[in-house]
């Protein structure tokens, strides 16, 4: 496999020069959130300054631009907007950020668009904006509804805004992803089984359920259970969703008839896709690149991507 570290200008020459497919998918981090949760391994930083936000939303036009100089986004079936937290984004930088998308996007050819969002940041207005920008799938970050088991994981929300954002997404006619973390040591089964039968009750279009692990040096206060206890937790996970009529797609992904995600199933199907924003991965045609995870490089439009050749046996052995 050949690996290079390729600055924008020179990444995009190669891409050219290989006469690259357009992608299907495209994918937009946003990395910002309220705070950072104990156990989080993505590229996100807290943020509640006005300026840095808006200097990263006009970076992100320029790497769309430098995109669009390239390839047409005519292809793009599914959009999902990631992060971080796209909801810690105010209304006002939302409305700026759907009105890029539309710059570069015909929105009505798009069939599936995601909009990750965290219950404390979800507001009805943002749900609007959200709705009328195209958005069809809002996936929101539960990984709880015991408030003890939140506060242990470092989140910032209760179960009272899960309850709140859950129905300002099913209210509009939205289709609504939940997600949940298991394997959590201290969790015991009852509170798991509680968390499950509230989520039932809400009855969200489709399910993530995530196994807690942390890297190392993680805070101590926060472990994973043991694997025997964590595949306990995922039979129970399994049998709640499955007997309820969930269908199960994908080992941690469980989706109502006509509601898996499509997006990810591009992932895993290893179709085409581009990543924008900060630490956002890409492949397209044999090349997959990774943008760095430096938003001061980043907003500087300095990224350099990490850049992978794939050999034919390599893309194989993915698939
Ligand atoms: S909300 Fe998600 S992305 Fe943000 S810190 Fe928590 S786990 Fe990480």
């Amino acid at each position: 496999m050949a690996e290079f570290r390729f600055p924008r200008k020179h990444l995009l020459k190669f891409l050219k020069s290989k006469n690259s497919k357009e992608p299907s998918a495209l994918y937009i981090h946003i990395p910002f959130c309220t705070s950072k949760c104990l156990y989080c391994d993505f590229f996100s930083q807290p943020s509640s300054d006005e300026e840095v936000v808006n200097k990263f939303i006009d970076a992100l036009e320029k790497e769309f631009q430098a995109f669009a100089d390239l390839m047409s986004f005519n292809n793009v079936e599914t959009v999902y907007i990631g992060g971080g937290t796209p909801s810690h984004l105010s209304e006002r930088q939302l409305e700026k950020l759907f009105s890029l998308l539309r710059k570069f996007l015909n929105i009505n050819t798009v069939s599936e668009f995601s909009f990750e969002a965290n219950p404390e940041s979800l507001t009805e207005e943002k749900v609007d904006i959200a709705k009328d920008s195209g958005v069809t799938r809002i996936s929101l970050g539960f990984q709880s509804l015991n408030d003890e088991v939140l506060e242990r994981l470092g989140r910032v929300h209760n179960a009272k805004d899960c309850f709140r954002a859950a129905s300002s997404v099913l209210d509009r006619n939205l289709s609504l992803n939940v997600d949940i973390i298991y394997a959590i040591e201290g969790e015991d089964v009852e509170s798991l089984k509680r968390t499950l039968d509230a989520i039932l009750k809400i009855n969200p279009h489709s399910v993530s359920a995530y196994a807690l692990t942390l890297k190392e040096g993680s805070m101590k206060a926060l472990k994973p259970k043991s694997a025997d206890c964590a595949y306990e937790d995922y039979k129970l996970i399994c049998s709640a969703l499955n007997s309820s009529g969930f269908e199960h797609y994908e080992v941690s992904n469980w989706a109502r008839t006509g509601f898996r995600c499509r997006h990810n199933l591009k992932y895993w199907g290893r179709d085409d896709y581009l990543g924008l924003g900060p630490s956002a991965a890409s492949l397209i045609d044999s090349l997959r690149f990774q943008n760095s995870s430096s938003l001061d490089e980043y907003n500087a439009n300095n990224s350099v991507y990490e850049v992978e050749e794939l050999t034919e046996e390599q893309a194989e052995l993915e698939f």
